[in-house]
């Protein structure tokens, strides 16, 4: 793990009731989803049931050129997805879509979520006879899809049975050769929501920002445990996996994964943000010159410090906005030089200034301290760090790569200690009881900040745990 946090994936999907360049659209609705992921993409069309597919690893401008997605045929359903892998590696054979060729059809399947029981249903599904090609727990659940689909009529009753077996996160989006289907996991951890364009087409996306970028408005959020079936130019839900578990939706979604500008079971990720910096401003309270936010998720919870606090909000960074696309990532020695490269500090905002930084997290402090540090340079007087999350003190198992308490200085480390580790004069975290006023409600997931988890914890967790599973860790789990 880095010292940055990474949300799994993003998917999105369009079905049309007659064809029209649909891979256009999803290359649209996963370029404003590249924040989700940035390892691979892909895109699968259907073209009146002939499925034509393109992947590949890096960012979405970088798989699909111009002359990539002229060559897709016109289709009235598409599925694409951009992942940051947290179960398996990142290799073409973990690339989404996946599809899957089987008796009954064909099928690609996108997922956004952690399976927090896969490697307990893929030791079962090997031992009884199952080959996978990848190391990614999307294909354990193509395979009970698939496995189910011979036992039922349907693929959507396919689907509901699957979701019996499925433990953790889960938002998908599974294409047959004449259905879409959508659903979400019953406790809801991640987003996903479906719109419809004026020309009719029903465009289904991880965040509202991808219905918006491609001129959707937004119908409504999917429910948890909720699916909805796109055929015939219809839209069916079935609800048998709603209401049976508390919404448990990740709260971290609010404070650092999503785009400020999606709404998330309807409450904006903005607000939510402003939200935590409000609560910073009147917890942690302190008499300064400037509040500044560290780019991109600190920047809305500092406008909220600053308009709850009276202190003047500032520009104190400055971001390259083209990093993404030329920066390798660097090793130890040239870390130090590589935030310098990502965020410069503006001198103006800040010299002479007892400055408020306000981040949203801090995993193991490294990157706080070289930002408290780029501050100080630039000729800050004090710095104030607020942070508008609570410490992490848990791993998460629902698709996040906060995955060891070794890496996380909240759990060796005291408040004064980690304040004088990062440099700061003072620090102060959003407080775990404040949670539920981000959002309104308690219907959130807030195990890495609280270490309750909703589901059971997995007992096999690291990210390459199936690329090691002939070894030592899948021996002592078959022969227990
Ligand atoms: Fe989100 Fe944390 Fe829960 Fe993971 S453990 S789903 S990051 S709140």
């Amino acid at each position: 793990m880095t010292d940055e946090l990474h949300e799994e994936c993003g998917i999105f999907a369009v079905y049309s009731p007659k064809a029209y360049p649909a891979a256009e659209d999803v290359y649209y609705g996963l370029y404003a989803l590249q924040h989700r992921g940035q390892e691979s993409c892909g895109i699968v069309v259907n073209d009146d049931g002939i499925f034509h597919s393109h992947r590949g690893l890096g960012q979405v401008s970088r798989v699909f050129s111009g002359e990539e997605l002229g060559r897709f045929p016109e289709g009235s359903m598409a599925v694409g997805h951009v992942r940051y892998g947290t179960t398996g590696g990142n290799s073409m054979s973990n690339c989404q879509p996946m599809e899957v060729n089987h008796q009954k059809g064909k099928m690609a399947l996108a997922h956004n979520g952690n399976i927090s029981n896969a490697f307990e249903l893929r030791n079962k599904l090997e031992l009884s006879g199952a080959i996978f090609h990848s190391t990614s727990d999307t294909e354990i659940i193509a395979y009970i899809v698939t496995r189910e689909r011979l036992k039922k009529p349907s693929i959507e009753e396919a689907v509901l049975s699957a979701m019996e077996d499925l433990e953790g996160a889960y938002s998908i989006a599974v294409m047959s050769s004449a259905k879409l289907i959508i659903a979400r996991d019953p406790l809801g951890f991640r987003p996903l929501c479906y719109g419809k364009k004026e020309d009719g087409t029903y465009v289904a996306a991880s965040e509202t920002c991808a219905l918006e970028a491609v001129g959707a408005r937004l119908i409504r959020d999917v429910e948890p445990g909720e699916l909805l079936v796109f055929s015939g130019g219809e839209v069916t839900s079935y609800r048998e996996h709603c209401g049976k578990k508390e919404r448990k939706t990740c709260i971290f979604e609010y404070i650092y994964f999503a785009r400020p500008d999606s709404v998330i079971d309807g409450v904006g990720v903005h607000a939510a943000r402003l939200k935590a910096g409000e609560i910073l401003a009147r917890t942690y309270p302190v008499i300064a010159d400037v509040v500044v936010g560290v780019p991109d998720s600190g920047l809305d919870a500092a406008l909220g410090y600053s308009r709850y606090s009276g202190i003047p909000y500032g520009i104190g960074f400055i971001k390259n906005k083209y990093i993404g696309r030329t920066f390798i990532s660097p090793s130890q020695r040239e870390r130090s030089s590589g935030v310098r490269i990502k965020l410069n500090p503006l001198r103006e905002t800040v010299e002479g200034k007892r400055v408020v930084l306000v981040d949203d997290s801090i995993v193991r402090g490294t990157t706080s301290r070289r930002i408290v540090h780029l501050l100080r340079e630039a000729g800050a007087k004090e710095i104030h760090v607020r942070i508008s999350s609570p410490p992490f003190i848990s791993p998460c198992y629902y698709g996040t790569d906060i995955d060891t308490k070794e890496n996380l200085v909240a759990c060796r480390h005291s408040l004064s200690e980690i304040s004088e580790m990062i440099g700061a004069d003072s620090l102060g975290y959003l407080p775990l009881d404040s949670l539920p006023e981000l959002v309104g409600h308690t219907g959130c997931c807030c195990a890495c900040f609280s270490g309750e988890y909703p589901t059971r914890v997995p007992e096999v967790t690291s990210k390459e745990r199936f690329e090691k599973r002939l070894s030592e860790i899948c021996y002592k789990n078959i022969t227990k």
